[in-house]
């Protein structure tokens, strides 16, 4: 690799904690994996982690003169940084539509609020789940590779996971662009905090891609089990309301929440 990817300056959040930089007036190289015996400065301590009156060990030259000589990592912060991009502008979509029309309609769970959780690349698309107040829905997003806009929204798709298969929905809109969703949930009653929520999405990301989750029946009935499993702690934690709502949400989490439902109204 050239020495020629990018200075420093002004990108730290561009580099990853592996890259190794160089300086661009002697071109001593810093390698992380080295740290600085000049400055005392440990092995093992990322670039962007050095102190701001660090300088070149052989010519002085201030932190910002050095430049990328080569970054393992650079493409793990990209694909963090696009992943974050995506989450932020589904959360700020479905904000939208929350204050806009939802607000005040009573199929909606006033105590929790719009959040993405959990989104990573599988096979090459963004997955993960987005809860709001009315519904939670795995989301796949489209590969650079791919084209949706022609896609019909409502048009379905079966997708396989490692726990089986999920029937997905095609929708669209104007801020998020095209995406496909499978309905967890909805409506949101049973989940007494946004925390909660939050337990079960990541439970259900893990439990997705968990091969011990297939059944020869009924596929779904594993994953069903496991956000049931999930959703309990949190349920026992209330166990103070008596048995009735102690049982109750969790049978709502089994039938409402298949994932062969029909999918949830989008807003
Ligand atoms: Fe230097």
């Amino acid at each position: 690799m050239s020495g020629f990817e990018g200075s420093y300056l002004g990108a730290a959040d561009k580099i990853s904690p592996a890259a190794i930089m160089e300086c661009k007036i002697c071109w001593t190289p810093y390698d992380p994996a080295e740290g600085d015996d000049y400055r005392q400065v440990e092995p093992g301590t990322a670039f962007r982690d050095l102190p701001g009156d660090w300088s070149c060990p052989n010519c002085s030259a201030p932190k910002a003169q050095f430049m990328v000589l080569e970054d393992p990592g650079s493409e793990a912060v990209a694909q963090d940084r696009k992943l974050e991009e995506i989450a932020q502008r589904l959360t700020s979509d479905f904000r939208e539509v929350w204050h806009a029309s939802m607000r005040d309609l009573p199929m909606v769970n006033k105590t929790l609020s719009v959040e993405a959780v959990g989104f990573q690349v599988w096979n090459e698309r963004p997955l993960g789940v987005l809860i709001t107040p009315w519904f939670m829905n795995l989301v796949l997003m489209p590969s650079e590779d791919d084209n949706w806009s022609e896609i019909r929204p409502g048009t379905k798709d079966i997708l396989n996971f490692p726990s089986g298969d999920y029937e997905f929905i095609h929708n669209t809109r104007e801020m998020t662009g095209a995406y496909m969703a499978c309905s967890l949930f909805s409506p949101m009653f049973e989940f007494k905090t946004q925390m909660q929520a939050v337990e079960v999405a990541r439970a259900v990301m893990a439990a997705l891609f968990d091969p011990g989750n297939i059944a020869d029946t009924d596929r779904a009935a594993d994953i069903r089990a496991a956000r049931e499993a999930a959703a309990a702690p949190a349920n026992d934690r209330e166990a103070d309301d008596g048995p009735e709502r102690e049982t109750v949400p969790t049978r709502r989490a089994i039938i409402t929440g298949g994932l062969a439902a029909q999918a949830a109204a989008e807003a």
